[in-house]
């Protein structure tokens, strides 16, 4: 079955001999920690072996949420609806973010009570999050076909478009001076010494650039998460501060993450 069709993005043709670090995999994380690397003066190349976005991250519903998420989550979530506020101008484009308020509908006393738990985390850090009765829900889903016993609501929560987000953001990663190669798989990575020192893939071979801090090379593996760019930018924070030699807190076991 046919995937979505998203917006264009253009990529770049030309596969460089070598680069700081290598994304593998152009989906919602791919190209945010290219977008995140970039502007912080990484020289990033990112290998997608599809056309970007073409797998998961447009086949998501798009919610940007925090309601409901296990409470370890929860920070990371408020650091991701922040960054998607700020998204669009950030990458002069368009991902479809609006902080549109999410429900979660309660059919029965049981489903009220469940929301209950968690409205208590969500207590603990002052979000937004309520539960409303029937005659609330129905208005804010206005046009709905029947009555709900109520909702947890949680108006500060939003949605961007699957389609439109992945194309946007790599466009921005590409002004800001990443790489994005598209039908470029990555067959395999490359050791020397005992270290990995390239990426093979469809179109040839990438050398990874020395971490100046460890003269180590870096790769960011495929990366899976969710549709959170704080996660990227996480990411994409550690990557650069490796590469300025810069220590930060649990320095010693993230550089060992890095430095393959
Ligand atoms: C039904 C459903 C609904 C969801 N709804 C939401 C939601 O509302 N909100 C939310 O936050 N999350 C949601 N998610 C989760 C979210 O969609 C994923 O967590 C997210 O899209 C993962 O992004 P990714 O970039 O890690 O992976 P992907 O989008 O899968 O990207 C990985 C990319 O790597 C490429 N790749 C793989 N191997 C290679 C290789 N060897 N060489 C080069 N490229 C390669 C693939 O082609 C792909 O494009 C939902 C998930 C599902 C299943």
């Amino acid at each position: 079955m046919p995937g979505p069709i998203l917006d264009h993005s253009e990529t770049d043709q030309i596969l460089p001999k070598r680069a700081d670090v290598i994304i593998i995999g152009g989906g919602i994380i791919g190209v945010s920690t290219a977008l995140f690397l970039a502007e912080r003066g990484v020289d990033v190349v990112l290998c997608e072996k599809g056309v970007l976005g073409g797998e998961q991250s447009s086949r998501n519903w798009g919610w940007v949420r925090v309601m409901g998420r296990d409470r370890r989550e929860i920070p990371l979530a408020i650091e991701a609806l922040k960054i998607w506020d700020g998204l669009d101008a950030r990458v002069g484009g368009e991902t479809g973010f609006r902080r549109s308020g999410i429900l979660y509908i309660s059919e029965s006393e049981v489903d009220i009570a469940n929301r209950d738990a968690w409205l208590k985390l969500a207590q603990a850090h002052d979000l937004d999050t309520r539960q409303i009765g029937p005659d609330e829900t129905a208005a804010v889903m206005l046009g709905a076909g029947r009555r709900y016993k109520g909702a947890l609501y949680t108006p500060s929560d939003g949605r961007a478009e699957p389609q439109k987000a992945v194309p946007a953001i790599a466009t921005g990663a590409r002004r800001a001076g990443a790489r994005i190669l598209t039908g470029c798989a990555v067959r395999g990575i490359e050791k020397s010494a005992g270290r990995i020192s390239a990426v093979i893939t469809e179109k040839g071979r990438i050398e990874t650039s020395r971490c100046r801090a460890c003269r180590r090379r870096l790769v960011a593996p495929v990366l899976q998460g969710t549709w959170h760019p704080a996660a990227a930018a996480e990411s994409a924070q550690l990557g650069a501060a490796h590469q300025r030699g810069k220590p930060r807190t649990g320095w010693g076991r993230r550089h060992r993450d890095l430095c393959l």
